[in-house]
Parts: structure tokens; sequence; C-alpha cells
């Protein structure tokens, strides 16, 4: 759980406890629970939220789960997530259906059960050693009251087994300069005021833990100085795990679950981290989209995957890699500002919804077509760039998707007909194509040559598709339907032949990229651009 603050990391560091756990040879699993109601996170609002991240079983989840996979390299399912949403959803439906036997239902103990069987279920279903359970949210919110009651139940009958752990922040004010740790004792009162005492307490800040704060922590948290650990700000949030070995955390936490220690292994994740720190060579990346703002702070956290995976095909291909938050509205108010994209190895249209900045997207498209410039489009960067072929070089002017202009003349992506059907009786939660599609790649294409193998499955989540009835005008006049659905039915992928890296998927292949695992689409981008750069 954590304590102060939300965003301080909490997400990364359980997927850094469980990269070492694993590295000890256990299985290892991680749970996210969002204390929302919202049934997932596939109705929310990414500027408020961050990324929507979709697992291959078609779940729209929390961008931890993301983060799991990515430092885990396993996929996550459906059951490892869940909301208050949809523990009440279950809880509410059982009782319905007369599986309480007459009983009042209340919110203790059933709420906490329902959660204690979900996670049980969880760990169960991925034949996990261990598994990691993140607590959404801030301990002392009346939100997440519940789930740490689930939490102290499961202490309190499986005292062996469960240990709990404490993500907190230690502010260095500016004008004191001296960490304090006051916050965090009161943190921890909040949690014993739950019945919880936190096993180990880990210490995010800007800074180092010292000795005399690992001591005031101890002394006042009653945890044992040992397990207070520091966690400080790196460069490379795939360092995290290295820096709690420092502290020989997975040994501490081996022994307090009372777990036979096993070999270590991490080096492959320890030469990813020195490979890191090693690179020269800068590629400039833009990265034109709209959820960037709030109020005067920007938040590139809805396109966390997407940043993620070009890191990842970065340390892939030697370089280092600066991505810049292009926002599109500024092309809209004045078409020249589009020429600083000049400055750029390669541009990124990422996913979205909805009307606004469309066409400075649109016109950031045309510039790198004509330019030359390595692009990639994600799902709606896709479906752009195919509106885009469609006006400049087959001349349909007005050419639109019908998610913006509803009454265009040329519909080049419209609608999926299921999709009509669900939005018109308003049913969006969970309704769009979600989860793992599999896709057949021509020989000819660009894709074929990154995947090496005709036959991929990538993650979806849309409600427009390529229109069919214009395939014959838009690829008689070159644009390359590199990717199909194996019923040929749907374009999943268009690419531009005389082109340095002109690229559109439907689906979004950064949910598939991991640090040792690289996506092959963002690698070849990522090489072009770097050609470019030269
Ligand atoms: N808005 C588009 C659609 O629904 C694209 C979605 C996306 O980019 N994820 O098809």
């Amino acid at each position: 759980m954590g304590g102060i603050m939300s965003g301080v990391g909490k997400g990364v560091t359980v997927a850094s406890v469980g990269k070492i756990l694993q590295s000890r040879g256990y299985k290892v699993t991680a749970i996210k629970i969002d204390p929302y109601i919202n049934v997932d996170a596939g109705t929310m609002n990414p500027t408020e939220h961050g990324e929507v991240f979709v697992t291959e079983d078609a779940d729209e989840t929390d961008q931890d789960i993301g983060n799991y996979e990515r430092f885990l390299d396993i996929n996550i399912y459906r059951v490892n997530y869940m909301t208050t949403g949809r523990v009440y959803q279950s809880v509410i439906q059982r009782e319905r259906n007369l599986e309480y036997g007459g009983k009042c239902v209340e919110v203790v103990p059933h709420i906490p059960e329902e959660v204690i069987s979900r996670i049980r279920k969880a760990a169960s279903k991925s034949k996990a050693d261990i598994t990691i359970v993140e607590i959404g949210g801030t301990v002392g919110e009346y939100q997440n009251i519940l789930f740490l009651e689930a939490a102290r139940l499961m202490h309190y009958r499986w005292p062996q087994d469960v240990l709990f752990m404490l993500v907190t922040y230690l502010p260095v004010p500016g004008t004191l300069g001296e960490m304090k740790t006051k916050p965090t004792q009161y943190a921890v009162r909040e949690l014993n005021s739950a019945g919880i005492q936190p096993d180990f307490i880990i210490g995010r800040s800007t800074h180092e833990l010292d000795g005399p704060r690992k001591k005031k922590i101890s002394t006042f948290c009653n945890v044992e100085k040992e397990n207070v650990i520091s966690n400080p700000d790196v460069g490379s949030i795939y360092e995290v795990p290295l820096i709690l070995e420092k502290e020989r955390m997975s040994d501490k936490i081996i022994k307090k679950l009372g777990l036979r220690p096993r070999k270590k292994d991490l080096d492959a994740w320890r030469q990813l981290v020195a490979k890191t720190k090693r690179l020269k060579k800068v590629v400039k990346i833009g990265m034109v989209g709209k959820y960037f703002a709030t109020g005067d702070f920007i938040l590139p956290d809805a396109y966390l995957s997407v940043i993620e995976s070009v890191r990842h095909a970065a340390i892939a291909n030697g370089v280092k890699v600066e991505i810049d938050w292009l926002n599109s509205d500024a092309y809209e108010k004045d078409k020249r500002m589009v020429k600083e994209l000049k400055k750029y190895d390669g541009i990124i249209v990422p996913g979205g919804f909805g009307k606004r900045g469309i066409e400075g997207k649109i016109l950031a498209i045309q510039y790198a077509r004509e330019n030359k410039l390595p692009y990639f489009g994600l799902c709606l960067g896709m479906q752009l760039a195919t509106i885009e072929f469609a006006r400049n070089v087959v001349g349909l002017k007005g050419a639109n998707s019908t998610e913006i202009n509803p009454d265009t003349k040329y519909p080049v992506i419209h609608i999926m007909p299921d999709q009509a059907e669900k939005l018109s009786k308003n049913q969006y939660g969970n309704t769009m194509r979600l989860g793992a599609y599999p896709c057949v790649l021509d020989k000819k294409s660009l894709a074929f040559k990154a995947y090496q193998k005709n036959r991929i499955s990538e993650r979806h989540r849309h409600r427009y598709e390529f229109n069919n009835d214009f395939r014959v005008k838009l690829t008689k006049k070159g644009l390359l339907l590199a990717g199909l659905s194996p019923d040929k039915k749907l374009v999943e992928i268009i690419e531009l032949p005389n082109h340095p890296f002109f690229v559109g998927t439907q689906f979004h292949p950064e949910f598939k990229s991991r640090p040792l695992n690289p996506h092959p689409l963002f690698k070849a981008f990522i090489a072009a651009a770097k050609k470019h750069s030269k």
C-alpha cells in the first residue's frame, strides 16, 4: 500500500519487488486493486487517470498492470485486476442469485471476503508462489478501507504467509534541505488503526534515505531498521530492482516469508540497465497527441506504454531517445507550426478518441509522408494516416472517419457494425473490439521484415475500422494493406512502400513490448529514426 500521496511510483516499486523475487527462482504474479467504483479503467479519462492498459483477455485496466507485465515479462489477466465496482457487482449478483442462503449481506464481512477470494483465485490461476497485491490510493482514504480490512484478515488467517509493505514518500522541502519523516509516521499510524503493521517501509524520495532517517522511521514506525528500504529517484525505472537488491531486499522478504533461499539471477536485467547507461547518440521522437496537459502540468502518463516501448526499442538500437510532447491543437491554430517537425527523426501519433486535435494530427502525418520522416501510427494514428492518404494522395476531398464527421462523403474509416449497435444502446463499458486478435502479414511488407513471421497476435481497443469499400481506390494509389485479419475482412496494418518507415497499426503494439523483449515494430521504427538522424 501507499502512504502520503499518489504518484510516487508504487506500481513500479511493486513490479520491482516482483522482479527481484522472480530472480530468486520464484513464480511471481501481481494484482492491482483500484478503489474507484468504475468497473474498469476503460471509461475513465486518460488525462486524469493515465493510460488504459489492455490485457490479452480484453480487460481494460490500470497502467500498473502494464508495469507488472514489463518487469515480470509475463501476461497478466483479468483476474488480477479488481475495482470497488467489480467487487460490489459480484457480491450484489450473488445476493440476487440467493447464494448467501438468506443471510443479511453486509459490507463487512462480505466485501472483504469477496476481495480475499479474488486474490486467492488470481494467485492460484497463475500458479504463483508469491503474489503481490497493490492496493491503489493512499492509506487514510475512505476509499480503500475495505481493501485494508481484507489485507488485515488475510494476515490474521495466514500470519506466516502474508506480509505488508508501505511505499511512502519522504519529502525534502527546498526551504529546509532536510528529509522529513513525519508524514510517513502519520501514514503508519493510520495503517495501524486499520489493524495493519507494515513489515517493510520503502521510502521513495529525491534522495537516498540515510542512517539517521532510517533509524527514525524504524523507531517510530515499529519496523526493523534493516527493513526500511531506500528507493530514491533514478534515471530509469528499470534500475529500481537493482536499487532494492542493493539493500538485499529479496533476501529479507524470503526470510520473513520463511521460504528457502534460491540462487539469484538478475544478470540479464543488470546488463540491460548497464546498456541503458552507456547510450550516447540521441534520436529525437515527436509524439503528437492531446492527452498531455492538466492546467499547467504535463502528464505523459496517458501514453505510458508507448513511451516505454520507444525506450525498449532505443536500447535495442543502441541509441538514447528524447521524446517531445507535441500538442496537435497548435498545428490547427497555425499550419506553419507543423514545420517544427523538421527537428525530429520520427513521429508517432498514438491512440485517441473524439474530435479534438484531429486536423492537427493529420497535418503532422502529411508532413511525415511528404518529407520521408519515419512515421508510426497507433490505432487512431493508423486511421488518420488512412484519411490523410485518401485526401491528399487519392484526392478524396473531405475524407474522414465517421467518428469525427458522420456525414463525410468519403468515410474511409467507419464504425464496425456490432459497435454501432452497442453505441445505440449506450453500452460503453468494455464493449470495444478489445484484447488479442491474430493478424496475417503480407510478405512484401516492412512489418513482415520486422516480425520475421507472417502470423502475429496483437491487442486491440477501438470501435472504428478501415472501410473496405475504399480498399481498391487506396491500394491503387500505393497504399499497402500490410496486415489483415485471417479471414481478410479487417485491415490491421497499412504501410507506404516508397517511404523509409510509414506504418500504421489498427492494434496497439505498445502493450506487448517488454524491456528484455522489445517490440519488433518499435524496433524497426527506431532503427529508421536512427538512420534518419544521420
Ligand atoms: N477512436 C478510434 C476508434 O475507436 C481509435 C481508438 C484508439 O486509438 N484506441 O476506433
